[in-house]
């Protein structure tokens, strides 16, 4: 299995610069759509309340405008895109450094993600000036995302925000200070099943949501599903790939967390990443039904120079920590003032006039907002 994993990611690491093409596309993988009508996010937005998940709320990753249509990268890398994914794989670790904690941090040396590169985006409808992160971050997203392109070609992952480049405060957002958070859209399937343009759209607990496009009017909803597949094999890459083991998070609604696993265990997924998955996924007040956020442990090397990470803190991580004589630095209460954020009232207020098929949606989302954990280890 081990094995597997390596010849896997080198693979994709040289399809990244377009000098190979791994696996071979599923059968019947369908088109890309023409990309959807701008739309408001009926996301609610809604402070997670516990403190200590330090998780964003507001303004969510979507409220996407002018999603073009995403189809996959073509096989020739173009110049640009190969020059900005030489300065991502050709920057030192040592060059960034994480400090604080993703809640009240700053990062220096920050490096930036492409704005497009094989297999994924930045949401266009994002400021560019928050996708920094820290090197080991941006290498892993770019690496999972062209892994994900090379075995399951499709339309490009949707990254939300990371942070700005030297950290700080992001409106909309309690976290995303520290270069170790980011905002990832699920990708999308429509209706009759060809690839959707990602856009923040809540996924419900049969999988399914709707693109609202005008929330005043039913005639325009386009019905969409997550593609699960497709979005577990970015986990999956994530996991398994290098670095995979400083993925401290991710925020996700239960019962997306629990599509996801069930599909890998009957696709028989990697046995490391579902247990991994499994531990680490967690779904704060802020639902997280419309993308995922995830954020990574400090770097070994970062440490000392006031990183700190928030909890839980696992066993394995205390393990590999003091493997390399380090111990872990936590975070303390937070030192900046909480962001002012929407209540879920003021969000619907502010979204305008609603359908009744929006406003039902939304009242049957509330069941899902701060489900309990039970039996959980490490989502409390
Ligand atoms: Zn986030």
């Amino acid at each position: 299995m081990r094995a597997r994993l390596v010849v896997d990611r080198s693979c994709a690491t040289l399809a990244l610069v377009g000098l190979v093409a791994c696996g071979s596309p599923p059968p019947d993988r369908p088109a890309a759509t023409p990309g959807a009508a701008p739309a408001s996010s009926s996301a609610s937005e809604e402070d997670e309340g516990a403190g200590d998940v330090g998780e964003e709320v507001g303004e969510e990753a979507g409220e996407e405008a002018g999603e073009e249509d995403a189809a996959s990268a073509p096989p020739a890398v173009d110049p640009e895109v190969r020059a900005a994914l030489d300065a991502v794989f050709s920057a030192s670790t040592e060059r960034s450094t994480s400090k604080g904690s993703p809640i009240d941090g700053d990062l220096e040396g920050g490096l930036a993600l492409p704005l497009v590169g094989p297999g994924f985006r930045f949401n266009p409808a994002k400021d560019p000036g928050s996708r920094y992160g820290t090197v080991e971050m941006v290498q892993a997203l770019v690496r999972a995302a062209g892994a994900v392109h090379a075995r399951l070609p499709g339309n490009p992952l949707t990254f939300g925000d990371l942070s700005r480049e030297r950290g700080d405060v992001i409106k909309g957002h309690a976290s995303h200070q520290a270069g170790r958070d980011v905002d990832v859209l699920f990708y999308l399937l429509d209706g009759e099943g060809a690839a959707f343009p990602a856009k923040a759209i809540p996924i419900d607990p049969a999988g399914e949501g709707t693109d609202y496009r005008d929330l005043a009017t039913p005639d325009d909803d386009i019905p969409v599903r997550l593609d699960v597949p497709r979005t577990w094999a970015f986990v999956e890459a994530l996991l398994t790939g290098e670095g995979g083991e400083d993925v401290q998070r991710i925020f996700v609604v239960e019962h997306v967390r629990a599509l996801l696993l069930a599909h890998a265990r009957a696709e028989g997924g990697d046995e490391a990443a579902i247990s991994r998955f499994a531990d680490i996924t967690c779904q704060p007040g802020f639902p997280h039904d419309d993308h995922m956020h995830v954020r990574w442990f400090c770097a070994p090397g970062d440490i000392a120079a006031g990183c700190k990470d928030m909890k839980p803190i696992y066993p394995w991580q205390r393990e590999r920590l003091a493997a390399a004589g380090l111990k872990v630095k936590l975070a303390g209460p937070r030192q900046r003032t909480r962001p002012k954020l929407k209540t879920p009232a003021e969000a619907r207020a502010a979204a305008g006039p609603m359908d009744e098929r929006v406003t039902e949606f939304l009242d049957r989302r509330e069941a899902w907002i701060k489900k309990p954990h039970p039996g959980r280890t490490y989502c409390k």
